[in-house]
Parts: C-alpha cells; structure tokens; sequence
C-alpha cells in the first residue's frame, strides 16, 4: 500500500484527487488530509479516508475540527506551522495542491522526505523554483508536473532528450474575457471573471485565467521545471482547451498532448507515473470535434505575459515578488477594491519598487528570504493600491 497525503484536500484539484483514491482504495494509505474553512468537508473525507491528521490552515477553526473529528481517532491540527509539519509527516506521494504561496513550505518538507510530490501548486515554483527543484535533487525526492500543461510537455518529453527540444508551447483558452471588447475589461465583475469557458476548477486560478496572470504563473513554471530557455517558451491560444502543449524538436517534429478539460487525467498520471492506469476520463471523439482553433495572445489585452518575460528575465527572488503582489491584487479584486484591469498595473507597480528595495531581489533562495520578499510585496501592493483608491 503507498502512503498518501493531500494538501488543499478540499479543493478542485484535492476533491479530483480523493477521487481517484477511492476507486482504488486498496492501493492507498491515506496519511494527512489538509483543508482551509471548509471544515465539515475536510472532517468527513478524513473519515472516509481513515487518514492518521487532519489539518486546517485556519488557527481559529481548530476547535471545530476537533469536534468534527471526535471520536474517529484521527488527530487533528490547526494553522501554517502545523500545514508544514505535516508536510514531514511520512508519506511516499504527495499531492500539492494548495492554492497560492502557501503551498510552499509544505511541499519542501515534504521533498526533504524524499517523497514523490504531484505538483499543481504552480505557485510554489514561480516563488522558489531553484529552491524546490533543488531540495528534490538533494534528498532524491521526485517532483511530478500535475498542471495540465505541464503534465502534457512531461508526457511528450518521455523518451525524449532535453537537449533535442526547440520549444514548449503550452495553449491556453484565453479565459473567460477572450472575445469581450478591450475597453470592457475595466469593468468586468468578479462573478463574470468566475465563470471559465472549459474549465471547472478553484475560483482564484479561474479568475487568474481570465486575466492570463494564470498563464504568465505557467510560463515560467515551465521555466523552473523544465529548465528551458525562456525564449523557448511559447504561449497560444486555443479556446477548445483540448490540446494542452506541444513540444517542438529539433529535427522539426511538433508532438501534441490532447485529451479532455478533466484534471483527473494529469491528476492520475502524477499518481501512476511511471506507468499508465486507466482512468475514468471522457475520451475525446476529433471526428465530432471536427475543428481546433489557435491564435497567438494579444499582448495588450493580456500585460501578464510581458509581466512574466521581465520576471523571467530578472530572476532571483522576482517570482516570489510577481506571485505576491499577484495574490495581493486578486484579493483586492475579489473584494471589490480594484478593478479588473487594475490587477496587472498593481502587480508591475510593485515590481518596480521592490527593484528599489536593496538586495532583496538578489538575496539567496532561502524560505526566509522568500517570505522576506513575499511580505514585503504584499505590503507594497497595498501601498499601490491606497494610492489608486485615493
Ligand atoms: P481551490 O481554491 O479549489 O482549493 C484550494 C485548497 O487550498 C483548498 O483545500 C483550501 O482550503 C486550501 N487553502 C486555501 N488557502 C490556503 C492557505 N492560505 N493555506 C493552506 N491551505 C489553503 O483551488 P484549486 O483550483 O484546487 O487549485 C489548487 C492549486 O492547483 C492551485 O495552485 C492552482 O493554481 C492549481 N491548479 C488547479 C487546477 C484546477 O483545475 N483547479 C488546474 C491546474 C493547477
Ligand atoms: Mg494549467
């Protein structure tokens, strides 16, 4: 039996992952499920799971989930430091998919482990990408792309050398504003952001597909992972979401991932590689289909794409930088302080200023200087934004 642990286990990508879990509930072992607020979720599917600790990130709902747990043996835990304790507790695979920078320190522990760690918290490697991939290195821990993008540039690159790759082309819908007028963005509601043409997924990552922040945050995770030029990385837009990237060789040959909008697929493949299972997704019927569309993205319409050139192009702690000041406008965003269009010039306002802060963009990889760099961040974005409120 392997020994398994869920991070973010309340969410999209957690609830695709449990699910696949209980289909085979002989095969696994499930260690440590982690939610957020949703405590009656996380209590019940450790429960029917029989993990060993539940965790939730919020300090203040400890209690609750103690209760909710009662009597079922199960322990229970609250807060970041007890999510980054149970990133050491033993388990052979990990899914990592908490939302946002918080998923980072978990996932370390859990690669100082050794253990094998199904990434779809892309956060954590646009803010510490040489940091993960070197801990993983360090401690012979695997890191699986789960990202449908990336899980489709790994899948082609099996057999594959890296050093034959011209280019990665990763697709992307467009979001939920790809056919709105450009002078309608400015006003666009959270709810409309909300709403993804193909993908039913968290609503931060929905609304960060909206406005391609989501797509910049995948460039450069595939720079951080697959350790390719930036110049190499392509972006382009296809709305049916039914090829998900393509790798360009050498000798001219482009291979192509396709399959349906279902996260259970990269999902499943992080949880079997290195072997193919058979997994309970729709199977894609082209003669149906009948047309694919591409186009490449509008640089106006999408500043988060340049955004993430000038990140690449910087290096450093920029990432931490970009990926906080991002988390910091989406809130503001989500709250109804800032407008749509307003998140991009936020984000870029910030990076600007923390190249102002001495020595904190070239400071080394450390978590401490990684939270240094985050704090600072977000406390500069809201320095931006009083000022756009004044
Ligand atoms: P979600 O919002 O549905 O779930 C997020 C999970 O993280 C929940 O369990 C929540 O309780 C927990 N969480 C939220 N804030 C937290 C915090 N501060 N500390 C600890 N836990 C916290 O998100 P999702 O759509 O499942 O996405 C999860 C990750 O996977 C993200 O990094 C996202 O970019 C990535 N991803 C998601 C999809 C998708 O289809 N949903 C696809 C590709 C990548
Ligand atoms: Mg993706």
């Amino acid at each position: 039996m392997r020994r398994i642990s869920v991070f973010g286990a309340t969410g999209s990508i957690g609830q695709s992952t449990l699910d696949l879990i209980a289909r085979a509930p002989d095969a696994y072992d499930v260690a440590v499920l982690t939610g957020g607020q949703n405590i009656a979720q996380l209590a019940s599917d450790a429960r029917r799971f029989g993990a060993d600790l539940a965790v939730t990130a919020d300090e203040a709902l400890y209690k609750d989930l103690k209760e909710a747990l009662a009597g079922s043996g199960i322990e229970a835990a609250a807060g970041e430091a007890a999510l980054e304790e149970a990133g050491a507790r033993p388990a052979d695979w990990i899914m990592s998919a908490i939302v946002g920078a918080a998923g980072l320190a978990p996932g370390l522990r859990a690669l100082e482990q050794g253990s094998t760690l199904a990434l779809a918290n892309k956060e954590s490697l646009v803010t510490a990408g040489a940091l993960l991939m070197q801990t993983a290195c360090r401690h012979g821990a695997t890191v699986l792309p789960v990202d449908s993008e990336h899980s489709a540039v790994f899948q082609a690159l099996v057999g594959e050398e890296m050093d034959t790759v011209e280019r990665i082309i990763i697709t992307a819908s467009g979001g939920a504003f790809r056919d709105w007028p450009l002078e309608d963005l400015a006003r666009a509601t959270v709810e409309q952001a909300s709403a993804h043409p193909n993908w039913n997924m968290g609503q931060r990552i929905t609304i960060d597909s909206a406005s391609m922040f989501n797509k910049a945050l995948e460039v450069i995770e595939t720079k951080e992972y697959f350790g390719i030029d930036p110049e190499r990385i392509e972006v382009l837009i296809h709305p049916e979401s039914l090829v998900h990237a393509l790798v360009g060789f050498r000798d001219g040959a482009l291979m192509a991932h396709l399959g349906v909008s279902d996260m259970r697929h990269a999902i499943g493949y992080a949880l079997n590689w290195p072997e193919r299972a058979e997994l309970p997704v729709a199977r894609l019927d082209l003669a149906q289909i009948g047309q694919l569309h591409f186009r490449a993205p509008d640089e106006a319409r999408y500043p988060a794409l340049r955004l993430a050139r000038e990140v690449m192009a910087r290096d450093g702690l920029a990432g931490a930088v970009f990926n906080a000041a991002k988390e910091a406008a989406l809130d503001a965003f989500i709250a109804g302080r800032i407008g749509f269009t307003a998140m991009a010039g936020v984000v870029e306002a910030v990076l600007e200023r923390a190249e102002a802060e001495l020595g904190l963009i070239d400071a080394t990889m450390t978590l401490d200087n990684i939270r240094a760099a985050d704090h600072m961040a977000r406390i500069r974005a809201e320095e931006v934004m009083s000022g756009l409120a004044a």
